[in-house]
């Protein structure tokens, strides 16, 4: 007996057959034209080859502050009047694949990266046990406006917004930098103390209903924690009841 196709019956398998071609097309274009890996630059699979992403090494949660075991990443009761955060998040010592994805990003102007970035977070070990049932705003460290223009974006922004995407939370802008600093890449840790201070405003746009018990921060790579704490300072200033977290992808090995 002759069989009878319905035109949904062809049109569900040539959709099938073309989604199987596509990613056949992408995997012999993947094949023949291997890309540059961001760190080594040796051309392979993917934007980082396995190599390098083997090199990249998991923290396990400590106090941001005195960087000894924590517990959920607490800080001591001792050390907390040293500090506007409640706790600060990140995921990978600092090493020359993470320094190659954040150059890339930030001085060559490569966006594609910043879900790869965020991907990283969410891969690595800790990310699952934390909480984030209790963040209601994500944020970012802004950039000064002459320092945005000239890169046309911030990247720790765009993090914040794929991040805040993937966990859906609101993202929204608090901060403005209405001060141009030096980059705490080139001070020491007494002048990065110092370097931002007062360097950050609230939103004008912002009122003081915003009625919001905690907020995220999100910023690349977290040093001394000097920014993410001028951050947290001038928030409270505007909200002192919101608690404040950091979130990074990256920080250095405790001296
Ligand atoms: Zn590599």
């Amino acid at each position: 007996m002759e069989k009878h196709y319905s035109r949904n019956h062809f049109h569900s398998k040539t959709a099938f057959l073309v989604e199987h071609l596509k990613k056949l097309f992408e995997l012999c274009i993947e094949f023949a034209f291997p890309t540059q890996c961001v760190a080594c630059k040796i051309y392979k699979q993917g934007f980082i080859c396995n190599e390098c992403r083997a090199s990249l090494e998991n923290i396990t949660p400590e106090s941001f502050i005195s960087r000894k075991p924590s517990k959920d990443w607490e800080i001591e009761d001792t050390l907390k009047s040293m500090t506007y955060l409640e706790k600060v998040y990140y995921f990978y010592y600092y090493n020359h694949v993470i320094h190659s994805l954040i150059t890339e990003i930030k001085y060559e102007g490569r966006k594609q990266l910043i879900k790869y970035v965020i991907d990283l977070i969410l891969q690595s070990k800790e990310f699952q046990n934390i909480n984030f049932a209790d963040i209601q705003l994500i944020t970012f460290v802004p950039l000064h406006k002459d320092k945005a223009a000239s890169r046309g974006f911030n990247h720790s922004q765009l993090l914040a917004q794929e991040l805040s995407r993937r966990l859906n939370i609101p993202c929204i802008d608090i901060l403005e930098k209405h001060r141009s600093t030096k980059n705490q890449a080139d001070l020491d840790r007494q002048k990065r103390l110092t370097n931002l201070e007062n360097a950050f405003s609230i939103n004008p746009n912002l009122t003081k209903d915003l009625d919001v018990n905690s907020i995220l921060i999100i910023d690349d790579i977290c040093s001394t924690g000097a920014t993410l704490n001028e951050c947290a300072k001038t928030i409270k200033k505007f909200y002192p009841n919101t608690k404040i977290y950091g979130l990074c992808l990256a920080r250095g090995k405790p001296n």
